[in-house]
């Protein structure tokens, strides 16, 4: 059931004055529930009951953890339909994409439980001792992850299950040790109350401390500004806007100490298309990235904003046949008016800009649908207009048309940081453009051959995350058991006695993880 109130731990409180309400896109009404933004109090107690949770679930066996984690997964479940109609309701996205990301969210949970019940995810590393060394002797070493502390987590409008509440960055944080505080996204405070009483659930059912999580009420910026800047909050993970994540990241650089910001941001995904593979395949292409482009009306990080390609008569086919096929997708109600409103706001911008025309432009229809738009530009006036760079959050795409080879390298060398390249190529053809590959290899986190960047597989070897502005630090991602990495930090231990060590770097390897011993991977015990 939906309250509207802040669970502050395991308790739900309702102690402030300002109260909102989230919105039905589809129907143009508001929802039927009031929720409490949390009051400074509220904020001071959920991260007070954080960093006392801290010093106990740090400490918490491998095997308890990985319940927990579990346990959360099961909860959702139980759930049932209530949150797949709270979410249908707060978004305006369909059921069966509802039922995927709570899939994909259960999946995620499940299989950071996994990690942490293997163990070998701390990177223990062990370098014994040589006391006889000349000219000094060397001391025993071992150095693992530690958890940094309690985190504070910022989901995403267009991700309610999988990049919100229990979503990458809650699984992750609390695998590695750290207490999770949610700052509840606005637009589906419903859907995150709800996956909130699942965690709650869990935490109780297993025994975990109180104050392992909480979740947050907001409609401003405010409550999210008091998590960045308490000091005791010692990272950050964030889903959204550049805007947004930049403030938060300068916020966090600006305290007394400063803490990490992992910000996954927007992104306009360029695309290549070269020459042969759009002489042999325009329709096939043509058709996939009119799909790819307005999938769940456009609203995904990975949608492709940009196509490059070379003046030709095949590219002019490309872009008539993309027109074409773009008008016959039905448009789709986007999550809020208040995205509508900046998709329409970004769009006629871009559209006002120099050499910019328009080669589809579907018509309004209703309320909050989203109208799907290509437009087109020369590859020089992309280069010389960075206003033309800028993500265009729904289902717009721009087709750059550069005159040569260098004007393409030219283009691509002149972008931000990306989540994703594509290469769109027809056998062999892609050695001719080496140069526009490399220039693309240093601009993404994911290179992609043949296909389009919508679909994020969630697995160890996915890379979700690229230079910034495309997240705050490339080294790392959201998506994935290694997005645990953010939200550790290493620790050495020299000549500390077997008995006082973790588990993990102990002589017997009691754990049976994978460490790195003297340069080696080993499970070995360690002879003294
Ligand atoms: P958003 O407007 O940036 O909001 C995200 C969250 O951050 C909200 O809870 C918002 O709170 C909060 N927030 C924003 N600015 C803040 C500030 N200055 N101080 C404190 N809190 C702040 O983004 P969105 O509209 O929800 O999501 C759409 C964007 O996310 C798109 O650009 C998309 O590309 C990006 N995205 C990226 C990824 C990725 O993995 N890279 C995945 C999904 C989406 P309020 O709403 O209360 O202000």
């Amino acid at each position: 059931m939906i309250t509207g109130k802040n669970y502050i731990g395991n308790s739900l409180s309702n102690l402030g004055s300002k109260t909102f309400s989230t919105y039905n896109p589809i129907l143009s009404i508001e929802n039927e529930w009031t929720f409490f933004e949390a009051s400074d109090s509220e904020v001071n107690t959920a991260i007070a009951l954080a960093k006392e949770a801290y010093e106990t679930y740090r400490n918490i066996s491998r095997d308890k953890k990985a319940d927990f984690l579990n346990q959360i997964a099961n909860e959702i479940e139980a759930l049932g339909d209530e949150l797949i109609k709270v979410y249908c309701k707060e978004t305006g996205l369909p059921e069966g994409r509802a039922k995927g990301e709570r899939g994909r969210t259960m999946g995620q949970l499940r299989s950071f439980a996994m990690l942490v019940k293997e163990g070998s995810w701390v990177q223990a590393i062990i370098d014994t001792p040589l006391p006889n060394r000349i000219p000094i002797p060397k001391p025993d070493l071992r150095k693992m992850m530690s958890p940094l502390g309690p985190v504070a987590v910022f989901g995403a409008s267009n991700f309610p299950l999988a990049y919100s509440t229990a979503g990458g960055d809650t699984a992750s944080a609390l695998a590695s040790g750290c207490p999770v505080i949610v700052k509840s996204h606005p637009m589906h405070a419903g859907t995150g109350e709800l996956v909130a009483s699942a965690i709650i659930n869990a935490a109780e059912k297993i025994g975990m401390p109180n104050g392992v999580f909480s979740n947050l009420n907001s409609s401003g910026i405010e409550v999210g500004e008091k998590l960045v800047q308490h000091p005791n909050i010692k990272a950050v993970g964030f889903t959204g806007s550049i805007k947004g994540g930049r403030a938060l990241f300068n916020m966090a650089a600006l305290r007394e100490e400063p803490i990490p910001v992992f910000a996954e941001m927007g992104s306009v995904n360029p695309v290549i298309f070269l020459p042969k593979a759009l002489e042999l395949k325009t329709k096939e292409w043509a058709k996939m990235y009119a799909g790819s482009i307005t999938l769940g009306a456009g609203q995904f990080c990975t949608n492709p904003g940009l196509l490059f390609g070379i003046k030709s008569k095949e590219l002019t086919t490309f872009i008539e046949e993309l027109a074409q096929e773009i008008l016959k997708v039905e448009s789709f109600c986007m999550l809020n008016p208040a995205i509508k409103n900046n998709y329409s706001a970004n769009k006629s911008y871009i559209q006002e800009q120099n050499g910019v025309s328009i080669v589809a432009k579907e018509d309004e229809r209703k309320d909050n649908f989203a109208n799907q738009v290509v437009a087109t530009v020369s590859g020089n006036e992309f280069i010389t207009n960075k206003s033309l760079h800028r993500e265009v959050f729904g289902p717009f795409s721009m087709v750059v048309q550069c005159e040569n080879i260098a004007e393409l390298e030219k283009a691509i060398a002149s972008l931000e940081g990306q989540l994703t390249g594509t290469i769109i190529s027809e056998e062999n053809e892609i050695q001719n453009y080496s140069g526009a590959v490399d220039a693309l290899q240093e601009k993404v986190g994911r290179l992609i051959f043949n296909s389009v960047p919508t679909g994020v597989e969630v697995c160890p070897a996915m890379q979700h995350g690229g230079p910034y502005p495309a997240s705050t630090d490339s080294r790392f991602g959201a998506v994935g058991t290694n997005a645990i990495n953010r939200w550790v930090r290493p620790i050495s231990y020299q000549s500390w006695p077997n008995d006082l060590l973790p588990l993990e770097l102990m002589d017997e390897n009691p754990l049976q993880i994978h460490r790195i011993v003297n340069g080696i991977s080993s499970k070995n015990n360690i002879e003294r």
